[in-house]
């Protein structure tokens, strides 16, 4: 008993053995979260991969986030700082805008770090709301602002600006974003047409405006096309725009080819997967381009062949082709009830086509996530493969367009599509007069002069009969 007590005493370390602890800690937590970063290369990490890393620091507590504002200030290892300004971008927490706020003010503030901190407050979510630091952009050596953003933004491939555009700043107010988007694209480096392409879909009128006018300054192909979009725009001032710039770029081209440097690099076609259910009118679809620096970017779309068309999509950048033929032999595991295929590019194309279409004729809006990915095959011209399904079938029996509540299915039997509603419709057997639902009887396809019709057995007399529409 007194043994316990004893122990129990020593439990309860003195205050000054308490600072010490807390020091202790603190240089602790530091030292292994600098070990860490030190670990990452920063331009091999993609934007999930950086966002774990960051949630990983985070839960680490506020000596690992400190960790990272002691990277701000070592000069002289850039990399590990641009890493830290991203991760720090990435944690959207009020310690973080505090401490920046504190720095700030800081009068011997090297200005690397003053520039490097307005950087995170610029780039990261919750500070473009306050956007004190947006509205200083011009006051402060915005130069090397932008130096640093450059390389921030460069060390991304188009569609993860897209997606980073899509996911952080889409939502704020269209004047704060102008300014961003001004600050951005004060030169044409090729990669900022991400961010062109996101808000062309979901913009406001002013962007698109400057949008219209500042793509005139790009050399890549894309600018373009996505000028070319905007001549339908029902804005004046923005067709104005897209139409003068459109003539900047052809006298330009008239000189003579752009330098490769306003180019975007151009990807391949690498591989094509599908995995399908028949029945169920589901396909997951993975599209991989290959880009020159030899990495993989793929898409992986889920498609609904009755009535959704495109229901999901999500991406990923810079694969090894060893980590893709990983990634494709864990989805054979996990699919191994499905049948799974490679396929040519141009089947690849014509599903995703004809999902795109019955999104469009169905008034069912693309997600976000595809409208960004499809950026890996959009541009490329095919013709449709026969052999690819028709999508947006209407029902054999009451002929209307297959609209499928979700968990359910239609029934297919052989080329004709039952709806979910005259499965469960009565009819009424020609040779009983009995009563049965489709759903609960056995049904066959018949064809007769050519017309393909359907059988259903009764379920009472067992006579065969034909399936009224
Ligand atoms: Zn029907
Ligand atoms: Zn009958």
């Amino acid at each position: 008993m007194s043994r316990r007590k004893f122990q129990s005493h020593s439990d309860v370390p003195s205050p000054v053995g308490r600072v010490d602890d807390i020091l202790v800690q603190s240089v602790r937590v530091r030292n292994r979260t600098l070990n860490l970063l030190a670990r990452q290369k920063f331009e091999d990490l993609s934007v999930q991969q950086t966002r774990a890393l960051a949630r990983r620091i985070q839960r680490r507590g506020r000596h690992a986030i400190e960790a990272l504002f002691d990277c701000l200030f070592d000069e002289s290892n850039p990399g590990r700082q641009r890493l830290a300004v991203t991760l720090l971008i990435e944690m959207k927490e009020a310690y973080v805008q505090n401490r920046i706020h504190q720095l700030l003010q800081r009068p011997d503030l090297p200005e690397h770090v003053r520039v490097a901190l307005l950087a995170v407050e610029a780039l990261g979510d919750a500070s473009l709301q306050a956007s004190p630091s947006i509205a200083h952009l011009s006051e402060i050596s915005l130069d090397s602002l932008l130096q640093f953003i450059n390389s921030f933004w460069e060390s991304m491939e188009i569609e993860e600006i897209a997606m980073m555009w899509n996911e952080s700043f889409l939502r704020e107010p269209p004047p704060d974003r102008l300014r961003l988007i001004e600050t951005l694209m004060q030169s044409a480096r090729p990669k900022m047409l991400g961010i062109a392409y996101i808000e062309l879909i979901y913009g406001d009128t002013t962007i698109l405006q400057f949008l219209a006018e500042k793509l005139g300054t790009f050399n890549d192909p894309m600018a373009v096309g996505l000028l070319e979009s905007l001549l339908e725009h029902p804005d004046l001032i923005v067709r104005t725009n897209a139409d003068r710039s459109l003539a900047r770029i052809r006298q330009r081209r008239a000189l003579g080819p752009p330098p490769k440097s306003d180019l975007l690099p151009r990807d391949r076609f690498y591989r094509a997967y599908l995995a399908s259910e028949p029945f169920s009118g589901h396909y997951s679809l993975v599209y991989a381009v290959k880009s020159p620096n030899g990495l993989i970017k793929f898409l992986v779309a889920l498609l609904n062949r009755w009535d959704r068309g495109v229901t999901d999509c999500w991406g990923c950048v810079r694969y090894t082709a060893e980590d893709f033929d990983e990634l494709i032999a864990t989805m054979s595991r996990d699919f191994a009830d499905l049948d799974q295929s490679r396929i040519s590019k141009r089947t690849a194309l014509t599903f995703l086509h004809r999902a795109m279409s019955l999104n469009q004729h169905r008034g069912h809006p693309l997600p976000k996530e595809f409208c960004i990915w499809a950026n890996l095959f959009i541009k490329d011209r095919f013709t449709l493969d026969p052999r690819v399904p028709e999508f947006g079938q209407h029902c054999s029996v009451c002929g209307k367009p297959l609209r499928i509540p979700a968990h359910e299915f239609p029934w297919v039997v052989g080329e004709q599509v039952i709806c979910p509603a005259c499965l469960r419709r009565n009819v009424r057997c020609a040779a009983c007069g009995g009563r049965a639902k489709p759903i609960d009887c056995f049904l066959t396809q018949a064809k007769e002069s050519g017309r393909n019709f359907l059988e259903i057995r009764c379920p009472h007399c067992f006579e065969v009969f034909h399936l009224p529409s």
